[in-house]
């Protein structure tokens, strides 16, 4: 199931991604109770960001190859940190790049969306809390993140959260391509099975830190091959069997 949110006419809400369109629901997709309502045929929608987390908490040189390519050492547990949830955006939003950075880079990541609050959750027990998976772009401010030491503005201003196109619950993310394409051009292009701390891991290891909630986002890194974007560049994502996440930069 593709569980997305949308805005049509004058409402916006929840609803599963069809053939056809989408299907409003009358219900919040961590409660399921109810079944679908009305469809939206395409055209008659815009799709919004798919959760509206509490918190995103990402997740640093997660992939060999990435932590590689700056000359970083491996870290012995995740590294940490936090975007602010108001940075969150959808597909085919706009990334505006601020005035204060001189460099701005996207980050190609699988998103891991919880479904049932998580806290202190056992490796094997990480599934009960996932809702299902979507793309993320983890833009980041890369001169103001070595500048200041720590990430909290460079990782925070306003768009610079793209999630989507929907959170699709069935997917299997031990295993899946991942590619990330700018102007049309391949940049980053990898497998999530390079991951170095998977995903049940990771909810393991966040959830006996913080309590996670339905709706949060884990970022789980990103593979190398990032770079820069300036305005007027389309950037492009998709994660196989998940879908495509599009955004232009402004
Ligand atoms: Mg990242």
């Amino acid at each position: 199931m593709r569980l997305a949110r949308f805005r049509a006419g004058g409402r916006s809400g929840y609803g599963v991604m069809e053939r056809d369109g989408v299907c409003a629901l009358s219900w919040e997709p961590y409660d399921q109770k109810a079944g679908p309502d009305e469809l939206f045929a395409a055209g008659e929608f815009e799709l919004l960001a798919p959760v509206l987390p509490s918190k995103v908490v990402a997740v640093g040189l997660n992939y060999s190859d990435h932590a590689g390519e700056f000359g970083l050492e491996i870290p012995p547990e995740p590294l940490l940190f936090l975007k602010a949830p108001s940075a969150v955006t959808g597909h085919r939003g706009a990334v505006v790049c601020p005035r204060r950075s001189r460099r701005v880079d996207y980050e190609a990541e699988l998103v891991v969306v919880i479904g049932r609050e998580a806290r202190s959750v056992a490796e094997a027990d990480a599934g009960y809390h996932i809702l299902g998976y979507c793309c993320g772009l983890d833009m980041t401010a890369r001169d103001l993140q070595l500048a200041d030491g720590q990430w909290a503005r460079a990782k925070s201003f306003d768009t610079f959260c793209p999630l989507g196109p929907w959170v699709e619950t069935e997917a299997d993310p031990s295993d899946l391509a991942i590619e990330l394409t700018l102007n049309g051009e391949v940049r980053q292009s990898s497998r999530t099975s390079r991951l170095i701390f998977g995903v049940p891991y990771l909810v393991s290891f966040i959830s006996s830190i913080m309590t996670l909630y339905p709706g949060d986002v884990i970022m789980t890194g990103t593979p190398s091959g990032v770079g820069e974007v300036t305005p007027g560049d389309e950037v492009e994502m998709k994660i196989e069997g998940i879908g495509a996440l599009a955004v232009t930069v402004e």
